[in-house]
């Protein structure tokens, strides 16, 4: 087993034991997102598209903990201008920026999760998935649409390797 699906293991459980139940389902073409974190029925869904890495899903599984984290936080109250947000069609920019704060702060319990748990995927690249997800909602907050694959491919790319230097660069 390599270290990957160790870290799968230990976020289930890690789930389980904040009350979370963690699904993971097939995804078919109308689904448009890659997991949700649903608090009201205490669960967390992923969703398994073709050719998608385990690494993948732990970078997912790590952020939809992080919106359980930044709910529990909220005392378990999401506002009413989040809710609204997330149930529009289409949302204006207030409600946008709502998704934002909450995008961001979710994001924020990514590393500090993946240190609490000792899990072995590199930090670099939670640390760039972190920055990435405040990005993505980031862009979503200003243009009023979502990023191209493409855009957020080539950011990943960036991030990567601004935290990998970072984060091995040695001092004398
Ligand atoms: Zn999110």
């Amino acid at each position: 087993m390599s270290y990957i699906d160790d870290d799968l293991t230990k976020l289930k459980h890690y789930a389980k034991s904040l009350g979370l139940t963690v699904k993971i389902v097939p995804a078919d073409k109308s689904i448009d997102c890659s997991a949700v974190y649903i608090a009201e029925d205490k669960q967390v869904i992923l969703y398994q598209f073709k050719g998608r890495s385990k690494t993948f899903m732990v970078l997912c599984l790590l952020h939809e903990l992080g919106h359980h984290r930044e709910f529990l936080d909220r005392s378990k109250k999401d506002t009413e201008t989040l809710i609204d947000a997330l149930n529009a069609e289409k949302p204006n920019k207030s409600q946008r920026a709502a998704i934002y704060v909450s995008e961001c702060n979710a994001a924020v319990y990514m590393v500090i999760i993946r240190d609490e748990l000792s899990l072995k995927i590199p930090r670099y690249k939670v640390m760039a998935e972190s920055q990435l997800d405040a990005f993505v909602a980031e862009s979503f907050y200003i243009n009023g649409k979502h990023n191209t694959q493409k855009v957020n491919k080539e950011k990943r790319k960036q991030l990567r390797k601004e935290y990998k230097d970072a984060c091995t660069r040695t001092f004398e």
